[in-house]
């Protein structure tokens, strides 16, 4: 079989970060840095090509016009390359991914997101295992020279996860990732063992690219005691079309008729309002509880096992992409990519 060409895409991130000797703070950096620190790159059995994506960043500066631009690279790039690795910051790398998987639909080859806890130049950096790992995942194809992962997917400390499955939960642990209500896809040791019965095969005949996305959308965590008053701005549909709610377990919110009216009010104004869990893992269930049946009944949508990440670039896409409300709250309630898990009652 022909060796793999595989295509690095720089973003920035504590991977390729050093310190300034003045104030201590961690700064993104070239890749030339990056690569002088990992010499087995000239090694790996794989053609490698790096493209810096403007200057690195750090990952929190991280913005749709980038995902745009990140994305774009993988459609000029696809017919020249059977893999892609995005080198990213941790902090947000779960809404870069998830945002990638909507865009790049029918995409048949790996696009691998991966960075480090610690950054290259130090000894015990995580990094070098994550993006030599993350390139052999990318370059890897199967017997009929198909790539073995045909999705957007994380790799991060020996774990490979679908994209949009995933979210950050340690600052600290090397294991930064989890993929709360979805099998990971493959687990690095001495071999990479597949998961091949949980990997997104499209059924799109072609990649089925759209990059524009709607940043008028927000979030509102519910927590105990919080005041309707306060939200009013972000229910006010000249400014925000969709909000997306964290509430408590399987989709409850206080019993409160104030804030009742206030998003009937906006939904019937055309807005649109999307119910996720803020609790780890696990899916909501409209009417499951008192607590969630009114939410139910004014038209607010199940986000059902979303994560936050995944919740909010999908709606931000759906809104760049689709024009019909009825359209977005259809595709906002079924799997476009693997995202949700769609449940047959
Ligand atoms: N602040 C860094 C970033 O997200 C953290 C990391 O890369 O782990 O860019």
């Amino acid at each position: 079989m022909k060796q793999s060409k595989v295509l690095l895409i720089y973003t920035g991130g504590t991977i390729g970060m050093i310190e300034d000797p003045e104030t201590g703070a961690l700064t993104a950096f070239d890749f030339d840095h990056l690569s002088d620190q990992i010499p087995e790159l000239s090694r790996i059995n794989a053609e490698l090509k790096v493209v810096s994506m403007g200057m690195p960043i750090d990952s929190s500066d991280m913005n749709p016009m980038i995902w745009q631009d990140i994305a774009q690279q993988v459609v000029d790039q696809y017919e020249l390359f059977d893999g892609f690795v995005v080198l990213h910051g941790s902090d947000t790398m779960a809404f870069t991914a998830s945002a990638l998987s909507y865009m790049l639909q029918g995409i048949k080859k790996p696009v691998i997101l991966t960075g480090s806890q610690l950054p290259i130049g130090t000894i015990r950096t995580d990094g070098k295992e994550n993006l030599i790992t993350s390139i052999e995942i990318a370059a890897s194809k199967d017997k009929n020279d198909e790539s073995i992962i045909q999705e957007v997917a994380i790799y991060f400390e020996y774990s490979l996860y679908r994209g949009n499955r995933t979210s950050k939960v340690s600052a600290h642990a090397f294991e930064a990732f989890v993929s709360p209500n979805y099998l990971e896809l493959a687990v690095a040791g001495v071999d990479i063992k597949y998961n091949s019965s949980a990997f997104y095969k499209t059924t799109l005949p072609e990649l089925d690219y759209k990059f524009k996305m709607d940043d008028r959308v927000a979030l509102m965590k519910i927590f105990p005691g919080f005041s309707t008053h306060v939200y009013k701005s972000m229910f006010d549909i000249e400014k925000v079309k969709a909000v997306v709610i964290e509430s408590f377990g399987a989709g409850n919110v206080p019993n409160n008729t104030e804030f009742f009216k206030m998003i009937k009010n906006y939904i019937e104004a055309g807005g649109i309002v999307i119910n996720i869990t803020q609790c780890s893992s696990g899916s909501v269930s409209l009417g499951k509880y008192a607590n969630s049946t009114m939410l139910k009944e004014i038209g607010v949508l199940s986000g059902e096992d979303l994560t936050t990440e995944a919740a909010i670039t999908k709606i931000m896409f759906l809104l760049g992409n689709y024009t019909q409300t009825e359209d977005i709250n259809r595709l906002m309630q079924s799997s476009l990519v693997g995202e949700l898990t769609e449940y047959t009652l």
